[in-house]
């Protein structure tokens, strides 16, 4: 009769054996495939020396600037962004996805297995072709629209012709935005205020309400705020606020969508390369110095935010939501 009757412990041990067989089973069967971990040595790279360090030559252009027209040309990461598929099938709609962060996000994005679409004013067409033409060349899906964000009914169509070109919407980068220096509130017209609030926090505002039937949980939405937004400059007044908004809308956000599935967060660049400085966001004297004043002593590119904007939007940040992720050389904060 005791033969035949397991002991505790064997019946226990047996329990766990069988539990350890099945909790087991996927993750042998994800590896009937030998993973590689033949990984090369990837060099060490100095931040302080790996990009241009000022002093810049002279810049000045009409807004909005191009980075096709500056010097040095920004790297957005064209030769060196190397996917590794963590956003296979995704379908990402980005604002001022021609120049500058939303530029470096649109090349990651496509190089990450995501069709793109990207939205920028008509002047900014040259800057716009290139990065059809990389999306392309990463073998995904690109979509131009270009157009005014000022515009309730633009912003509208522009979601839903995103959404209809692409088969869905899973990724809103909201990045445009108007940035002009002036010394003095004194100097800043009406016109001029409702030119920088209706670009930077009605457009944001009017998208998001047309994004959201479209976003099913496990989507996301990334503003592109800065340190701006809690370390103002003095000749940035109306732009710094709007700045602060943002931040705050991703926060209240994150809170009002959490429950959906649908994540909300934002990246806080420093004094980052791009045609916004170029275009009136900086005075020329200020770009022959741009950066020097971070710990790092130059500006960044917009490259060295990609992997943020990837990251944000992937599956494996599922925690993050309502965060704001900082690139600013060691100065500010989020
Ligand atoms: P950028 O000039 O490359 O991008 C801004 C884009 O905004 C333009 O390309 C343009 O397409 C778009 N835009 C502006 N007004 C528009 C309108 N009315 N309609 C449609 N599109 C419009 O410069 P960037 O620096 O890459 O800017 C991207 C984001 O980064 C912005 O939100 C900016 O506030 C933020 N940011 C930049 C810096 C910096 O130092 N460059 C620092 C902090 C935050
Ligand atoms: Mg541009």
């Amino acid at each position: 009769m005791n033969d035949n009757k397991m002991s505790r412990r064997k019946a226990l041990g047996g329990l766990t054996l069988a539990m350890a067989a099945v909790a087991a089973t996927p993750i042998l069967a994800h590896t009937s495939q030998p993973l590689d971990f033949n990984l090369q040595p990837v060099d060490l790279q100095d931040p302080t020396t790996k990009y241009p360090r000022p002093p810049f030559t002279h810049q000045n252009q009409p807004w909005p600037a191009l980075a096709s027209k500056m010097e040095p040309r920004p790297d957005h990461g064209e030769t060196t962004y190397k996917g590794s598929g963590r956003l296979a099938g995704r379908k990402a709609l980005i604002t001022g996805g021609d120049s500058g962060m939303g530029r470096a996000a649109a090349i990651a994005y496509a190089r990450e297995g995501a069709d793109v679409a990207i939205n920028y004013l008509p002047q900014e067409e040259p800057d716009a072709k290139e990065v059809v033409e990389l999306i392309k060349k990463a073998g995904r899906k690109a979509v131009a629209i270009p157009g005014d964000l000022r515009d309730e009914s633009f912003c509208k169509k522009l979601v839903d012709e995103a959404a209809k070109q692409l088969g869905g919407l899973d990724i809103l980068i909201s990045n445009a935005a108007r940035q002009q220096s002036n010394p003095s509130v004194l100097d800043i017209t009406s016109e001029q205020f409702d030119w920088t609030i209706k670009t930077n926090i009605y457009s944001p505002f009017w998208i998001i309400k047309a994004a959201l039937p479209y976003l099913k949980p496990g989507s996301s939405i990334i503003g592109t705020t800065s340190v701006q937004a809690t370390d103002p400059s003095p000749d940035l007044f109306d732009y710094a606020l709007t700045k602060a908004a943002t931040t705050n809308l991703v926060k209240s956000l994150a809170k009002q969508l959490g429950p959906k599935g649908i994540r909300v967060n934002g990246v806080a660049p420093g004094p980052i390369w791009t045609p916004l400085q170029m275009g009136g966001g900086s005075t020329p004297e200020k770009l022959k110095e741009f950066g020097k004043d971070t710990p790092l002593g130059r500006p960044g590119q917009p490259a060295e935010l990609a992997s943020i904007y990837v990251q944000l939007a992937a599956n494996d940040a599922s925690f993050s939501t309502g965060q704001i992720y900082g690139a600013a050389g060691g100065n500010g904060q989020p």
